[in-house]
């Protein structure tokens, strides 16, 4: 009826202004968190499949409001739509580097994979200020050789689309540094193939959605196959991510895929804990 349309129609401008009033809050919080150094990295330890040793770690960011984990599903997407991504982005990147002299400084030099939003690529500006930024973070912690190699890039597709020289480019002074880039997320953008053979990458992350759908039946896991099998023609690494029962880690190990990250391992942990369980491995 017309009434019931009009509730509806209110129901969702209502809806809406509650969206843009809670984005447009958020906002305004994260330029304070930003400001106060609110946010905190969280690692996500990835292992080897055969001996399930922790073998490198992906950085997670967190945020939380008063007792409260805002979920960067949530925040990212408004830092990226507000630009603030840029300055959060050389934070993490900050925040990382001095975590690798640290961990290197204990003994434990290990490889952390930091996430690159396709917002801090946006303009042939910003892709040289976020290669300069590294020089710049090198020369604020004082150190004389940093470990290049132990810094992994996570990009993702949509950084792809726009192929353009420059971004190959930049893309291929990072790798001459030493840093390894990863393709996040692998499988779900569009004509994923293509970049494979076209983007100078160095390992793919299989998306958490192709594991999820194993137990789906055998169509699904003769796609991991064929993807494991590219990989490896083109020398590629893989990670399989989103692992969380023993089913998909046999399936991951009888591709040959070494690399896990996953529930059945490990959650995302403080950094306090990551050392711990490094420490404690370090005895073995
Ligand atoms: P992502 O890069 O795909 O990160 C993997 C996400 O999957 C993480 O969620 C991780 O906690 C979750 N995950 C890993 N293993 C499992 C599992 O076995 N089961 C389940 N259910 N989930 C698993 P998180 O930490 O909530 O991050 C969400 C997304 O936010 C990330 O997806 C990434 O796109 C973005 N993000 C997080 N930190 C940063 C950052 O520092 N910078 C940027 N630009 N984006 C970030
Ligand atoms: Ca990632
Ligand atoms: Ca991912
Ligand atoms: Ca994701």
């Amino acid at each position: 009826s017309k009434a019931n349309g009009r509730n509806r129609y209110h129901f969702f401008t209502e809806q809406m202004q509650q969206n843009a009033e809670r984005i447009a809050n958020l906002h305004t919080l994260l330029k304070q968190a930003l400001e106060q150094n609110a946010f905190e990295l969280y690692f996500q330890p990835i292992v080897d499949a055969t001996t399930g040793l922790i073998v490198r770690a992906e950085v997670l960011l967190r945020w939380q409001h008063e007792g409260q984990f805002i979920s960067p599903d949530e925040f990212i997407p408004i830092a990226e739509n507000s630009g603030l991504i840029v300055s959060i982005g050389r934070c993490v990147r900050q925040a990382v580097m001095q975590t690798i002299v640290e961990m290197q400084a204990l003994g434990w030099p290990m490889s952390l994979a930091i996430n690159v939003s396709t917002f801090e690529f946006w303009s042939h500006e910003l892709q040289d200020e976020f290669c300069d930024s590294f020089t710049d973070i090198i020369e604020g912690l004082g150190v004389e050789d940093f470990p290049y190699e132990l810094i992994t890039l996570e990009i993702t597709e949509s950084l792809l689309m726009k192929k353009h020289a420059h971004l190959i480019q930049v893309l291929n002074e990072l790798r001459a540094r030493g840093i390894k880039i990863s393709l996040d997320d692998f499988g779900t953008g569009y004509s994923s193939l293509s970049y494979l053979a076209n983007f100078p990458i160095d390992q793919i992350k299989i998306d958490k959605s192709f594991i999820d759908r194993l137990a789906e039946g055998e169509r699904h896991l003769a796609l991991i196959e064929a993807i494991v099998r590219l990989s490896h023609a083109l020398n590629l690494r893989v990670t399989a991510e989103g692992v969380e029962t023993q089913e998909q880690l046999q399936v991951m190990m009888d591709n040959h895929i070494q690399e896990i990250q996953g529930y059945l391992f490990y959650k995302p942990i403080p950094k306090a804990v990551f050392f711990e369980l490094l420490a404690k491995q370090a005895v073995i």
